[in-house]
């Protein structure tokens, strides 16, 4: 076995389902590549420091190009990318995926370009490039659906979700996670539950901001009911899966949702742990996102003052890099702080610049909108389409049952007709000729019969034919097979019966014909007779029977009709 040093895995961190192959050491291999696989399984690391592994990343980039490993340069810049997003380092990122995307192609890169695909979803929505973010979650979508990986497929639409969320639009993107989490629910790892679960919870965060102060309290609480039940849920998950990213987030996140509902005293620990991990392993996204937080909760306990400058200082550090969503939320912590304490020129300056910031992100989102439209207007109608066709498919498969039924029905006797006696046929004589087994076939026709139409006109006639349809089926069983032949002659084939017992019941069906109340139809002189032709296998085939029994037919009215003639097989 050689070892090498890729093609590496696809990025882990937070959204991602690693399953990492590490090669087993050969000492007899160059030294060069056992250190780019080394530096490779450490960029691909999920638990690791985010800032340790974009080191390890850059290294094993370095590496790859010298040792003039294309795949392998791609995979650790994709890897790279990875940890950027988890340090809030959004625009190097955008910059580095740019350059490594056109590289990421075919099905054996398809893992890499899909974890890829969603840093670039996560980094453009979070720095209010909503085009850009749109655009590589579609394509997610897309590849994750082409790879037939539910995890996958599963995270593709979280990255949607998050999307829309940025945008604003919190409402679609609850729909989407809700959707997608109750489909095959079964079939999802614990590490994309945690990411469905956390997402929900951030999600509804960010609708209870958007709700306060709207007047819409009812929904505002059951917002923030929703984040507590998911944001639990993502905390009971993060037993089971070791992600310091998801930590840090469902952790804050949490802690977020408890502040909102007036519960300070239980957010403060939660939000001081996230602050922490957050701190030690250099999250820096997360960690001013919690900052923002930590301001209001100064002044959910009425230190003003505190929640002022802790959202002021926390805008001086942030400076331009801050992401728009944490700085509009930062100027709204200082609003509110200011106001709360009479500064009334400072409230206003904050309230200016939050509403800049969500003039700027309003006028991103207007711009992606043409995009998002014609994404939603597709999908919308290959969702329409989809129906369309399957509806349209069961109504033909329908229609074709319905006319396959129809062209083997009389529709005078609702009795079956030629046509029936030979699909039915063709699948009982096989049957019969399998198990040995015997089988009667009788044809029977109405004696003198152009005499009732004469005499009571063509209506009688065939309700003299209805009638004697349902005497038929009233004296025969479910496996037996009854159709009209043809004007007022019908056969009736019994599965499993010969000779005696098949006159027998031949010989009891005609006398039935005879004791039929007819002058109810026909008046005093209206008396209904069959004439019956009784034959039976072998030989197994319907030709034959028919004719057989024709004879028969034509022998017992020859001796004086209503009766009964046999011809033995
Ligand atoms: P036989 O005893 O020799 O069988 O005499 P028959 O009068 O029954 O025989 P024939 O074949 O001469 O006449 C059959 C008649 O059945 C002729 C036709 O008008 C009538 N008939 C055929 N189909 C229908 C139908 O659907 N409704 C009605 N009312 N009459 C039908
Ligand atoms: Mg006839
Ligand atoms: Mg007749």
């Amino acid at each position: 076995m050689t070892r090498t040093a890729g093609p590496a895995e696809p990025g882990p961190g937070p959204g991602a389902a690693p399953t990492r192959k590490t090669a087993p050491a050969e000492p007899a291999e160059p030294a060069e590549l056992t250190k780019l696989a080394d530096l490779l399984a450490a960029a691909h690391a999920v638990d690791t420091d985010p800032q340790v592994g974009l080191n390890a990343a850059r290294r094993a980039e370095a590496l790859a190009l010298q040792l003039q490993r294309p795949t392998d340069h791609a995979h650790a810049a994709a890897a790279a990318c990875t940890h950027l997003l988890r340090l809030g380092r959004l625009q190097p990122l955008l910059d580095d995926a740019r350059r490594v995307l056109p590289l990421l192609v075919g099905e054996q890169h398809a893992a890499a370009r899909c974890e890829l695909l969603r840093c670039v979803a996560m980094a453009a929505s979070d720095s209010g490039a909503f085009d850009i973010g749109l655009d590589a979650a579609h394509e997610l979508v897309q590849t994750a659906q082409r790879t037939g990986d539910t995890d996958a497929a599963f995270i593709a639409v979280y990255a949607q979700a998050v999307c829309l969320e940025r945008m604003g639009d919190s409402w679609q993107a609850v729909r989407l996670l809700t959707q997608a989490l109750q489909s095959s629910p079964g079939e999802r790892s614990s590490r994309a539950w945690l990411v469905a679960a956390n997402a929900v919870c951030a999600i509804n965060v960010g609708m209870a901001h958007r709700l306060r102060g709207t007047g819409a309290a009812a929904e505002l609480q059951q917002a923030l009911h929703n984040g507590r039940q998911y944001g639990l849920q993502a905390m009971q998950l993060l037993q089971s899966v070791a992600d310091v990213a998801y930590e840090v987030a469902a952790t804050g996140n949490l802690g977020e949702v408890l502040l909102l509902q007036g519960e300070p005293a239980a957010a403060l620990p939660l939000l001081q742990r996230a602050q922490r991990l957050a701190q030690t392993h250099g999250l820096q996204a997360h960690h001013w996102r919690v900052q923002t937080t930590l301001a209001d909760w100064r002044l959910a306990t009425g230190d003003a003052a505190g929640a002022l400058q802790a959202a002021e200082q926390l805008l001086a550090d942030m400076g331009q890099t801050a992401p728009p969503q944490t700085a509009i939320r930062a100027h709204d912590s200082a609003y509110r702080a200011s106001r709360a304490q009479g500064l009334h020129e400072r409230a206003l300056q904050h309230l200016e610049a939050a509403e800049q910031r969500e003039r700027e992100r309003a006028t991103a989102q207007l711009r992606a909108q043409s995009l998002l439209f014609v994404t939603r207007t597709e999908s919308q109608r290959a969702r329409e389409l989809a129906a369309q066709a399957h509806a349209d498919a069961l109504r033909h498969r329908e229609q074709a049952a319905e006319l396959a039924v129809a062209a083997e029905r009389d529709p005078l006797t609702g009795l079956g007709n030629r046509r029936h006696l030979q699909r039915r046929c063709s699948e009982l004589l096989p049957q019969m000729a399998a198990a040995g087994s015997a089988l009667a076939l009788a044809l029977l026709d109405v004696d003198h019969f152009k005499r009732i139409n004469d005499r009571h006109g063509h209506a009688v006639g065939d309700r003299v034919l209805v009638a004697l349809a349902q005497i038929l089926l009233d004296n025969t069983r479910a496996g037996d097979v009854i159709v009209r032949h043809g004007g007022e002659e019908f056969v009736v084939v019994l599965p499993g019966l010969a000779g005696e017992p098949a006159a027998e019941i031949f010989e009891r069906l005609r006398q039935r014909v005879q004791q039929h109340p007819w002058a109810d139809l026909c008046g005093a002189q209206g008396d209904i007779t069959v004439s019956i032709g009784l034959t039976w296998a072998p030989p197994l085939d319907l030709l034959l029977l028919l004719q057989r029994a024709d004879e028969a037919l034509y022998s017992a009215k020859h001796q004086g009709r209503n009766r009964l003639a046999l011809r033995g097989g």
